[in-house]
């Protein structure tokens, strides 16, 4: 089975629908490892389309403060602005859709889906130091995860020795630059390993780059290929003016911050 992963979609449908259009063709099934809403300014036409793939699917955190589970105390003011516009702008249909959301972890195929960590949907992984005790502890080979909006993440071996993906111009990530699917990174997974996986932010990515990110695991090849896509940027920024949405928000999707 080959499986789009989505994870913090952030109510960009250009991001959105630029991922679904590379990966078209290329995947069996779809997985959303959570916040579908958020920051972004089309919330209803975001969740409409998630609907629309029926993906195994798991609530983030920005799911549950914007349908009102948590309140947005813990978020800085431009997420609690961006929350409450977003509440305010779904329907109750739509609203009863993201509280009906279930929490990670979930078992998909042979992996597992959490939102942050499989101890705590809100938990971030950032380096090995808080990746390698999730790795010693997970019952399965490989746990997809998000929320940090950084493409990569984490591998223990059979040895016990810890690693960092993507390592920069190294094994075990081939680099595609030229080839037609656009820019992807391919992951052969080792038999015998762990790995926590993040496929990357689709509507507002962390790690410097601003395109749109995701990934598509193949768990018969065992492989993950991380790809990158540019969306129309103008076109996101356009409507989060025209909304009103806090002007910060609006520039970080352009530093990919
Ligand atoms: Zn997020």
């Amino acid at each position: 089975m080959r499986y789009l992963i989505l994870s913090d979609l952030h109510s960009g449908l250009e991001a959105l629908e630029s991922c679904l259009a590379l990966a078209r063709g290329k995947y069996d099934a779809v997985v959303c490892l959570g916040d579908i809403v958020g920051y972004g300014p089309d919330p209803a036409p975001v969740i409409d389309r998630i609907r629309q793939l029926k993906p195994a699917v798991i609530r983030g955190n920005h799911d549950k403060a914007c349908c009102g589970i948590t309140d947005a105390d813990d978020f800085n003011d431009w997420a609690r602005i961006a929350t409450y516009w977003t509440r305010a702008s779904l329907s109750d249909d739509r609203l009863a859709f993201l509280r009906d959301l279930p929490q990670g972890p979930a078992r998909v195929g042979e992996f597992d889906i959490v939102h942050g960590s499989a101890d705590d949907e809100d938990q971030y992984i950032m380096n090995s130091g808080q990746a390698d005790p999730l790795l010693k502890e997970q019952d399965r080979w490989i746990v997809f995860f998000g929320h940090t909006h950084l493409q990569g993440g984490f591998s223990l071996d059979s040895k016990g020795a810890s690693r960092c993906i993507p390592m920069i111009g190294a094994a075990p990530l081939t680099r595609n630059d030229g080839s037609p699917d656009g820019s992807a990174l391919t992951l052969q997974l080792v038999k015998g390993s762990r790995y926590l996986v993040n496929p990357g932010s689709v509507g507002q990515p962390r790690d410097g780059d601003w395109r749109s990110a995701f990934a598509i695991f193949d768990d018969g090849a065992r492989r993950v290929k991380f790809y990158r896509t540019a969306y129309d940027l103008a076109a996101t920024q356009e409507k989060m003016t025209k909304a009103g949405l806090p002007p910060p928000l609006i520039r970080r999707l352009e530093h990919g911050r």
